[in-house]
């Protein structure tokens, strides 16, 4: 059902991106999906699927049918293997907390997760959301099967082997290829991670991050946070475990809900009308952290709340390039006079091939730079942009960055069969709005 607009129920997590569509419409299942998709497109309106709007780019964004996904939320189908592994068919329009305590009820978990749980399934895929792990791919690569709503208002299945072209650009394209109602996740029996957090000197932590033993191969999940206009880093070691004593509720309030939110915060505030005092603020954030040792449920430990706004642009960086981006980065900071109050989140994952992956054919370090969303970002933004250029790297899709098809193009070898694939499954452009026709480019 389509309504007219109401007062908006959905607004860009970052703020960067207002929109106003015509309509709104929360379909409640696939075949209302479809007429709504039908109606639409037989209209000449453009339709946008949005899940939870936690993307920085206006990938959702339209001035036509907003769709929201959120009453496809179900678990459908559970197909359990030998292995201990499983097949889990789920509504596209779930989110990834609700994911993760249905899949935990069942004994089962995802292999790898960013570092919040709030998006849905179908936007995190969409836009390549990952978290880290050398040997692991985000969460796409987890997808083997979707059903998508097309242009048309058609309902098909599609996976490796049925319809392969329309599924990889299903499964990471931002809804290019249709709306997506529901996926099939190859899961893996629920996990605990031993979880290690240290502030140690930057450093330390590049010269220890390669080799065999080195943190990045050496850790299931590594990954460490820069304060810039200090050399400290905290840093952040998840690994597997059996057993081990869990965090006490107070320590877990203190440290995820007090000082990295409430007192992050007033920090943030306090640099934006004193932006002197960032560097000193920087230095005794970096100093005053304390290590800390536990073991949760996986999901746990992936995620944490994040109630501070903030802008960001990740760039995928060729993981050998990784220690001259730092550099690079930091010196930049330095001679600008920016004061960047924000911490560097660098991680990483495993080469794959799927075609718009920011991780495809390479094995990957993230470098991911924020700025409180008060502050002004887009001179630290563009540099930062500037030097990742120089390394092929390639941006998050959702978000920040202010690169076009032409350039994507260089960047993705399978880039053009993207293309096609759009083309073919959306001659008219029903799912276009301005951020795809700016990474896709325009229509031939
Ligand atoms: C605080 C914060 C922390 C984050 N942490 C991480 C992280 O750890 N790792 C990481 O990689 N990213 C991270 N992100 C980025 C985030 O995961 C992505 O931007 C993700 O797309 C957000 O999911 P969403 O459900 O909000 O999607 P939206 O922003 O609502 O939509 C994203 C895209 O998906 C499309 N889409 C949504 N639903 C459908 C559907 N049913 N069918 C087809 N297309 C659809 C939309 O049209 C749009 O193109 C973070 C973002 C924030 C704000």
């Amino acid at each position: 059902m389509v309504t007219p607009p109401q007062a908006p129920r959905w607004e860009n997590w970052a703020r960067t991106a207002a929109a106003t569509p015509a309509a709104l419409a929360r379909p409640a299942d696939v075949d209302e999906l479809a007429r709504t998709v039908a109606d639409a497109a037989a209209l000449g309106r453009r339709v946008r699927a949005v899940g939870a709007g936690h993307s920085f780019t206006a990938a959702a964004v339209t001035d036509g049918v907003q769709l929201s996904l959120d009453a496809l939320d179900a678990i459908e189908r559970v197909e359990r293997r030998p292995d201990g592994t499983a097949l889990v068919t789920v509504g596209a329009g779930i989110r990834l907390a609700a994911l993760n305590g249905a899949l935990a009820a069942l004994g089962l978990g995802l292999r790898n997760l960013g570092d919040i749980d709030k998006q849905s399934i179908a936007g995190a895929i969409s836009t390549g959301t990952h978290g880290t792990g050398v040997r692991l791919g985000g969460l796409a690569t987890q997808v083997v099967g979707v059903r998508v709503v097309t242009a048309t208002g058609e309902v098909v299945e599609a996976s490796a082997a049925q319809r392969p072209d329309l599924f990889e650009l299903a499964r990471l394209g931002l809804g290019a290829a249709g709306v997506l109602a529901a996926v099939t996740l190859e899961v893996v029996p629920a996990f605990l991670l031993d979880a290690r957090e240290e502030p140690w000197p930057l450093d330390e932590v590049l010269e220890r991050l390669d080799g065999a033993d080195g943190l990045v191969e050496g850790n299931d999940h590594f990954e460490f946070y820069w304060f810039p206009h200090t050399r400290r880093a905290l840093t952040k070691r998840n690994n597997r475990a059996t057993e081990g004593p869990g965090l006490s509720p107070v320590r877990a309030w203190v440290d995820d809900e007090l000082l990295s939110n409430g007192v992050f915060e007033l920090t943030n505030r306090l640099t934006t009308v004193l932006p002197a005092t960032t560097r000193r603020i920087n230095a005794v954030a970096a100093r005053s952290l304390s290590a800390r040792r536990y073991v949760a449920p996986a999901p746990r430990v992936f995620a944490s709340p994040r109630r501070v706004r903030f802008r960001e642009m990740e760039y995928a960086v060729p993981r050998a390039a990784l220690p001259d981006v730092l550099e690079q980065v930091d010196r930049w900071v330095d001679a600008s006079g920016e004061r960047i109050s924000f911490p560097v989140e660098v991680r990483f994952a495993a080469a794959d091939d799927l075609w718009l992956s920011t991780a495809h054919g390479r094995e990957t370090a993230y470098v991911a730079v924020h700025q409180y969303w008060r502050q002004p970002y887009l001179r630290y933004f563009s540099a930062v942009e500037e030097i990742m250029a120089r390394v092929d790297g390639r941006p998050h899709w959702g978000k920040l960055h202010w690169l076009g098809a032409e350039r994507l193009a260089e960047l993705y070898p399978r880039f053009a069969d993207a293309q096609r694939v759009r083309a073919q499954a959306d001659p008219d452009g029903v799912f276009d709005n301005p951020y795809l026709e700016r990474v896709f480019g325009p229509r031939g």
